[in-house]
């Protein structure tokens, strides 16, 4: 089998909740053919302030370097794929996250199995639904949507206290916490991302302290990327585990993570890792070393959910995701696929696990065309346009 055709759709998605700041988000669709019939599908969630990647650059990135080098080759052969991509070029991993993950769907769907199977098989039945609380700036308008999800049985929130494109964690939200946990009761799980924004060691420790009464599962990256020495500090001076997103991309920053006990869990995602072999690696360090792994999700829409929760159902070493559903959570107008439900287990609002193979879900043609911005295919004969 060959690898005939990969097309980049450049998506503008509509949110559903339009504010000054989120009106649109940027995603790229990315759809891998074979001389077989067989089709696979990826997306990138550039998201630049995290990644430096855009729609544009991961558009660019797979036409010129990663898709030429797909051309003709067994698309099952992901590692020697990826190994060739890491000898040719660093970075873009949202592009190569992107690609890499079609050809997970079609090796799936070649062998009639669901992605997880792939990866090791279930390790759990459930994977909860999760909300992201990032745009609520007062404490009543904040419990009262998180405590309407709660009665539609969501019994997961994250609360990131650094909104939109702020750095610099304001006290104040810090009020939001215990807010939330009057609107959810004490047995929903609450998660708090500070996305680097405590500054210094002394103000994270006072900070964790003030809201460790609430319950809070764990708190996410409260320092400026990278400051795993301030990390191991903070966590020995506090109660709450620590999850790492922004120090920890690849297994590079995994294996200098746990070598420094700079935390109890850490967050992968596609998106850093460059694809699913870079989320093995890093579980596998962290794993090793006795941290957890937390499955984290950059704002996608269904194709880019989806392996989300493949990764959650089947990595023993996985304790939670953000599943964010991108009709919900996610707070897309139109996704850009099917595929994606969700169920109650055990009174608990539950992401279905996909059972179709591969990723187990199928891009909707009317809602991709209604974003689209740009298409451009890849074959043997060259670029168009
Ligand atoms: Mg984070």
């Amino acid at each position: 089998m060959k690898i005939t055709l990969v097309e980049t759709d450049a998506l503008r998605m509509r949110m559903r909740r339009e504010t000054s700041e989120w009106r649109w988000t940027q995603l790229v669709l990315v759809r891998v053919e074979t001389d077989e019939g067989v089709v696979g599908f990826g997306e990138a969630c550039p998201g630049y302030a995290y990644t430096g990647e855009t729609a544009a650059t991961v558009t660019a990135v797979i036409a010129s370097h990663l898709a030429p080098a797909l051309i003709g080759r067994d698309p099952l052969a992901v590692e020697a794929i990826a190994r060739r991509w890491d000898e040719t070029g660093v970075g873009n991993e949202a592009a190569r996250g992107a690609l890499e993950m079609a050809l997970w769907d079609v090796k799936g769907k070649v062998f009639g199995r669901p992605l997880y199977e792939l990866l090791g098989g279930l390790s759990r039945r459930a994977v909860p639904e999760t909300y992201p609380l990032d745009r609520e700036e007062a404490a009543e308008e904040l419990a009262a949507r998180a405590g309407a999800l709660h009665r539609d049985g969501v019994a997961v929130f994250k609360l990131y206290l650094c909104p939109g494109d702020e750095r610099e964690l304001r006290d104040d939200r810090l009020e939001l916490v215990a807010a939330l946990r009057d609107a959810v009761g004490p047995r929903a799980e609450i998660r708090v991302d500070a996305n680097q924004g405590w500054g210094t060691v002394a103000r994270a420790v006072a900070g964790i302290k003030r809201i460790e009464r609430h319950g809070v599962a764990f708190v996410e990256e409260p320092l400026p990327a990278g400051h795993l020495e301030g990390c191991r500090r903070v966590r020995a001076r506090t109660d709450v585990p620590l999850c790492l997103d922004e120090s920890v991309r690849g297994p590079r920053e995994a294996l200098a993570a746990v070598r420094e006990e700079a935390c109890d869990l850490i967050s992968v995602k596609l998106m850093k890792t460059g694809g699913i072999l870079g989320a093995l690696k890093v579980n596998a360090i962290a794993e090793t070393a006795g941290v957890r792994v937390h499955v984290g999700n950059m704002g996608h829409g269904s194709v880019g959910t989806a392996p989300v929760i493949h990764l959650h159902a089947a990595l023993a070493n996985a304790v939670s995701s953000d599943t964010d559903p991108p009709w919900r959570g996610g707070d897309f107008a139109r996704d850009l696929a099917t595929g994606l439900e969700t169920q109650t287990v055990e009174g608990v609002s539950s992401m279905r696990i996909p059972q179709k193979p591969g990723l187990g879900v199928t891009p909707d043609e009317s809602a991709v065309a209604e974003q689209l911005v740009s298409r451009t295919r890849i074959t043997a004969a060259g670029r168009s346009p």
